[in-house]
């Protein structure tokens, strides 16, 4: 019997694993070409093209790459089994994030991966993530997907936790989709997003880039937040305290967003922790937020709700229908977590 083929198409975007040494140090410099050669016979069971679509350090990868990204992707789609973006680590989960909202119904598989350590420098990791990428497409996972370190993770799920570990990702609270072993893809989820039958790829990648992300240190000024408003920021994700605390005495952050969110901006308040949800109904400090009109992350990562206010406000800019939004669960950003039992 012989085995399927599947059609995959390398883009390739820059990063580490596409970088080089330069005069100013490592700087993406290698094409699709060199990555797909690199990667060559790794794996019999694929048929790979491939497209540079960008040649950045993911630290320059802004709101607008993410729109030229998701396009491209929406456009080729239809010709192959799935497509696999390499991509600088720095900001990979913020791109995850975005193509997870913008690419609705989703039925075939989107990985991102990149690497540690250049592709052409000896003992890199470059070949064995795009080895999982590639098995993410082959076993069928749906969705937007970040692979690396052979843990395959929900786009909207990842986060980047370590600068040098090889297993630089981390799926946060949410398990990962897939785990690659020495007997293959040990898959836990096989799609990000339920999809209706006949319902067709849509791509919605209107973005509102103005959101700005405050992360509160004790004693934080109350005024930042007119200020932001007056340098023209739309919509504000706050990093609280624990389970979604701000301080209120002294130095009164409640007045301040309350103003704020009075003029209609949108507050969406995660939390600082990397595991577990904000909930600002436990805590009187939470509830009087509550009052003022904020949104909870609730399980979110604070890419994800970056991201997802910057979608919100591509479609709307009532703070209401941003709250409906963020109700609502697009890729599995949200209700990873059981409720907490107070
Ligand atoms: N600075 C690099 C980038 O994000 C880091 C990496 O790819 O690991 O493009």
């Amino acid at each position: 019997m012989t085995k399927k083929t599947s059609k995959i198409l390398l883009l390739t975007t820059g990063g580490t694993i596409a970088s080089r040494p330069g005069e100013g140090g490592l700087a993406p410099s290698i094409g699709a070409k060199e990555i797909l050669d690199a990667f060559e016979g790794s794996c019999p069971e694929a048929a790979i093209s491939y497209e540079e679509l960008l040649n950045l350090d993911s630290a320059n990868v802004q709101p607008e790459h993410w729109q030229i990204i998701a396009r491209r992707v929406f456009e080729r789609l239809s010709e192959y089994d799935g497509i696999v973006v390499t991509h600088g680590t720095d900001t990979m989960a913020y791109t995850a994030a975005a193509l997870s909202f913008m690419l609705r119904n989703l039925r075939k598989s989107v990985v991102l991966t990149g690497s540690q350590m250049p592709i052409d420098e000896p003992g890199t990791d470059a070949i064995s993530n795009l080895h999982t990428a590639v098995s993410v497409v082959l076993c069928g996972i749906a969705g937007v997907t970040l692979a690396f370190d052979r843990l395959v993770i929900n786009g909207v799920r990842a986060v980047k936790s370590s600068t040098v570990d090889f297993g630089a990702f981390e799926s946060v609270n949410a398990p990962p989709m897939g785990i690659l072993r020495a007997d293959g893809m040990s898959v836990l989820s096989r799609s990000t997003v339920r999809v209706e039958d006949g319902a067709n790829v849509i791509l919605d990648s209107a973005l509102c880039p103005d959101v700005f992300l405050l992360k509160l240190v004790p004693g934080t000024k109350p005024e930042i937040f007119q200020t932001l408003l007056d340098m023209g920021y739309r919509g504000i994700v706050i990093e609280a305290f624990g389970l979604g605390g701000v301080h209120c005495e002294g130095r009164d952050l409640i007045a301040g967003i309350k103003k704020i969110s009075d003029a209609g901006i949108p507050v969406v308040v995660c939390s600082q922790c990397l595991h577990g949800p904000s909930d600002l109904s436990v805590y009187e400090v939470g509830t009087r937020l509550l009052d003022a009109g904020v949104i909870q992350g609730a399980d979110m990562t604070t890419e994800s709700a970056v991201v997802k206010l910057m979608w919100a406000l591509g479609k709307t800019k009532d703070r209401s229908e941003i709250a409906k939004i963020f109700a609502a669960n697009y890729a599995g950003e949200s209700g990873g977590l059981p409720p907490l039992k107070h």
